[in-house]
């Protein structure tokens, strides 16, 4: 420290005796070597401290000292330092737009008025490097000098990692709340301008299919200067941004005026205030190109490590942004691609079904017209071939009366087919409304109708206790009469034993009807449900094949199942479901 000071010993006078002098002498030079050895300590601590140390002079606004730290930080000897002052060794903004000068001179004059200050502030160095520091201001006791020391502490590695996360959390949220891609790369570019002052940003966006860039976020670039890069083609020497879109490696150009990628764009290059540009290509996870973050600054320059980690950071929060844009696009385009799909699928369905519900009705009123007609006809040629039967039994004409036979008995079979044929299509044709209906009265009803095969048969019909259930009852009559009148027919040797259960299971009545027939073999369980589906001839057990067919038709229009379990030569159990519903 070269602080002037004036020899005490020198200011004796010779008026004092000359012992005292002496002793005065002595005393003086004790306390002059005192204070040298103090002094450089004071030296030593200031030399060898860990932190740079500046002392400031508040009036001149220049360093009168700095130590080696110092001289270090800033890249600067300590004479030329004891030349400048903080603002010197400043960017001209600091982080947030606030002026370097003006903020100084705030912390200066607090620092005067006694307040211990601490507070960030970036530096920079000779090589124009920013140096986000963290600063302490102390007044320093110097005489009548306003002094200042500074200590100053480089925090680059936690600044960058400040910065890095908060860059990152604010765009990862803004992706999260599913902002538009142009507002988070947006929020991108400001959150790095702001962190890094002095630099601006731009994001390009790469086509796939042309390899042209597209603009994506530069709210800090002029527009012309963006009107003239939109749709820049990919390629080598197209500037920083496309050679690094083209290349897909990391772009330096730090003077665009001396470098051969801008040598095609001089006339553009002189209207802006722009000299250093690097570029870093924005990668996605598959490895392909998606475009460019690029960071500008008006004097040229190399950039710092702390400025590569930002740059490098910076790419890849913008690869997933657009990314996530692209998924989101992706998905959104599958999804109304899928609903168009299924809309016209379903439209596709409903027609067909709406044809097919009209060709069913046509069918219907074919089937129970032609059978209807028909009805009237057949029995004119079966009731005059039993007359012309009679007729010829008196003449003994035996041939002719065996013709006659078969006529009347074709008739006869047409006769029941056309009946269950008209039955099946009034099922769906003639509809009543569903009501209470008991179901033991309907068993009662049956067991009236097959009184005679009951009898000739020697039948044992039983039935537990039977429930009311809602539905068509004269269907249900159909119903039970077609499976009991099966029971009693597919029968061989013993009079057959028929029993008849319905309990309740879940929603639906389940009912039962178990005889000791023939039984039935499980490859037919389901195709004896199917229209004229007869598994004996005509000869054995008589019959048309439609029963089943109607007993079906009859539960499902009551929204019910029916199906068979049998063994054979043992018996079967026919069982059918009737949901529970309530009387309108
Ligand atoms: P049909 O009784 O007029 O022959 P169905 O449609 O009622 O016609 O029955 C179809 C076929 O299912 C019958 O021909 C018969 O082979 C078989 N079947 C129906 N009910 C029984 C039963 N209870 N026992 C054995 N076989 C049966």
């Amino acid at each position: 420290m070269d602080v002037k000071r004036e020899d005490p010993a020198e200011t004796l006078t010779s008026d004092h005796s000359g012992v005292e002098v002496e002793a005065l002498r002595e005393e003086l030079c004790e306390a002059q070597a005192a204070l040298r050895e103090s002094e450089e300590r004071l030296r030593t601590l200031f030399a060898y401290a860990p932190e740079a140390i500046v002392m400031l002079d508040a009036e001149t606004g220049r360093f009168i000292d700095v130590n080696p730290r110092a001289e270090a930080l800033f890249g600067l000897s300590r004479e030329r330092l004891a030349e400048l002052g903080p603002v010197d060794v400043s960017p001209p903004y600091q982080p947030g737009g606030a002026s370097s000068l003006e903020s100084a001179i705030a912390h200066v004059q607090a620092a005067l008025d006694g307040t211990e200050l601490t507070f960030e502030w970036w530096h920079r160095n000779a090589e124009g490097q920013q140096l986000p520091c963290e600063v302490r201001l102390v007044r320093m006791p110097w005489g009548s000098r306003n002094v200042i020391r500074g200590s100053i502490t480089e925090i680059s590695v936690r600044k960058q990692f400040e910065l890095c996360e908060r860059g990152r959390s604010q765009v990862l949220e803004r992706i999260a709340r599913g902002d538009s891609l142009s507002d988070v790369l947006q929020t991108l570019v400001k959150t790095i301008e702001e962190l890094l002052p002095g630099m601006v940003c731009s994001v390009l966006i790469l086509d796939q299919e042309t390899r042209c860039l597209h603009f994506g976020a530069a709210p800090s670039l002029p527009q012309f200067y963006n009107d003239a890069v939109e749709g820049l083609k990919a390629g080598p020497a197209t500037g920083s941004c496309g050679t690094a879109a083209h290349t897909g490696k990391r772009v330096i150009v730090a003077d665009i005026r001396n470098h051969p990628y801008w040598a095609a764009y001089l006339p553009i290059i002189e209207r802006l205030d722009v000299r250093a540009c690097w570029s870093e290509p924005i990668i996605s996870l598959e490895s392909t190109v998606l475009g460019t973050f690029a960071m500008y600054y008006c004097e040229p320059r190399e950039p710092v490590q702390l400025e590569l980690d930002v740059i490098e950071t910076s790419a890849q929060l913008a690869a997933i942004a657009i990314e996530h844009d692209r998924t989101k696009k992706l998905l959104s385009d599958v999804n109304a691609s899928l609903e168009r799909r299924v809309a016209s699928r379903t439209q596709a369905l409903a027609e067909a079904n709406k044809e097919l519900e009209r060709s069913n009705d046509e069918l219907r009123q074919f089937a129970y017209i032609a059978s209807h007609d028909l009805q009237e006809p057949l029995r004119m040629v079966t009731n005059f071939g039993q007359l012309l039967q009679r007729k010829i039994q008196v003449g003994a004409d035996a041939e002719s009366a065996e013709y006659l036979g078969y006529v009347v008995e074709g008739g006869q079979r047409m006769q029941a087919l056309i009946d269950d044929l008209l039955e099946y299509s009034e099922i769906g044709y003639q509809s009543r409304p569903f009501q209470a209906v008991k179901l033991d009265r309907v068993v009662q009803l049956v067991l009236a109708n097959l009184r005679a095969s009951v009898q000739d048969t020697q039948a044992e019909i039983t039935y537990g206790e039977l429930p009311t259930v809602v539905g068509d009852k004269p269907q249900l009559v159909q119903l039970l009469q077609n499976l009991i009148g099966n029971a009693i027919k597919f029968h061989d040797q013993p009079p057959p034993k028929i029993h008849l259960t319905a309990e309740q299971n879940g929603a639906e009545w389940l009912v039962s009807v178990r005889d000791n027939g023939i039984g039935i073999a499980p490859e037919f369980y389901s195709r004896i449900f199917e229209f004229f589906r007869r598994l004996h001839n005509r000869d054995r057990f008589p019959g048309t094949g439609i029963g089943l067919a109607i007993c079906k038709r009859v539960v499902e229009r009551h929204g019910g199942r029916i199906w068979v379990e049998s063994t054979l030569g043992e018996g079967s159990t026919f069982f059918f479901t009737l949901p529970m519903r309530d009387v309108k």
